[in-house]
């Protein structure tokens, strides 16, 4: 650089120093409203949750919630990540949401595996012999039984669920009331729901949570569905198997990932495309809920 056109040069680097200087003292200082998420690999331990043909629920949901928190942490290093688990143990409903508490979540991932019972149908019938009082004497009678054929339920996608607001509230728009995947896992240990007590605490959380829960399982549902999956949308329960979401401090969804009891997506759920393709979407999701909700 010759003397002649050092001096343009360094008024230039000067001016754009005073800009970015004034620049960003015109910015608003907001500090982030989610510095901290929380990842809850469903199941796990003793519990392994729905099983497959060759997989548990708790494995399935152990490396997608690993793989989701690598993500996240590399596209949102100013977010601290929690997870409830990191390895094949068990924790009930209770110490998950003390983790998420306890660590001042300020939003509550479960990961989850859906699954559907198998087919019934009816294929026939046969006679067996049962013995029968009829006029105090015992007789064997014939009975006509019908013999049932079970297959794989072919049910697939994906859906996510948020704590039902208080039945009496207006309904958020797109969601479903949905009770075919009630499940029996999870519920060890979950205080009674219906108490009076729960029921407080329970509309509380709506109130303070609910709207955002919601945004933020519509936003995971949609990047499901245009990343090609089928997505049943977001469903709302207020049962056992979802206590957990409303005793965090804090928005809170349930994704169920899959069905685990369809062989092509317990494939899909097992395979690195497809466990990359389900935390990408998971991810999306959060980054824009995030930039929402931080007003950016
Ligand atoms: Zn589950």
């Amino acid at each position: 650089m010759t003397r002649r056109n050092l001096l343009p040069f360094l008024s230039f680097i000067i001016a754009s120093l005073l800009f970015k200087t004034s620049h960003a003292q015109q910015l608003p200082t907001k500090s982030p409203k989610i510095k901290t998420i929380i990842i809850d690999a469903g199941h796990g331990g003793i519990e392994p949750g729905a099983k497959g043909t060759y997989s548990t629920e708790a494995q399935i949901t152990l490396q997608l919630a690993l793989r989701l928190d690598t993500l996240l942490r590399n596209e949102m290093p100013d977010v601290r990540f929690v997870m409830t688990r990191t390895t094949d143990i068990f924790h009930n409903p209770k110490e998950k949401a003390n983790i998420a508490n306890r660590e001042n979540g300020d939003l509550f991932l479960c990961i989850h595996v859906n699954a559907m019972p198998p087919k019934k149908e009816v294929i026939g019938y046969k006679s067996v012999a049962v013995t029968k009082k009829i006029k105090g004497k015992k007789k064997k009678v014939y009975q006509k039984v019908p013999i049932y054929k079970y297959s794989p339920n072919p049910t697939y996608g994906t859906s996510t669920y948020v704590w039902a607001a208080d039945r009496s509230d207006e309904k958020s728009k797109g969601i479903i009331e949905d009770e075919r995947y009630e499940s029996s896992s999870e519920v060890m240990d979950v205080p009674d729901i219906n108490s009076p007590e729960a029921l407080i605490k329970a509309r509380l959380w709506s109130q303070k949570f609910f709207k955002n829960s919601v945004r933020l399982a519509s936003m995971i549902e949609d990047e499901f569905a245009s990343s090609g999956r089928k997505s049943w949308g977001v469903l709302q329960r207020n049962n056992k198997g979802i206590w957990v979401l409303q005793a965090t401090n804090m928005p809170a969804v349930l994704v169920e990932t899959g069905f685990i009891t369809n062989k092509e997506e317990e494939d899909y759920l097992n395979s690195e495309t497809g466990q990359k393709e389900v935390v990408r979407s998971i991810a999306n999701a959060v980054v824009k809920y995030k930039q929402m909700i931080d007003g950016k």
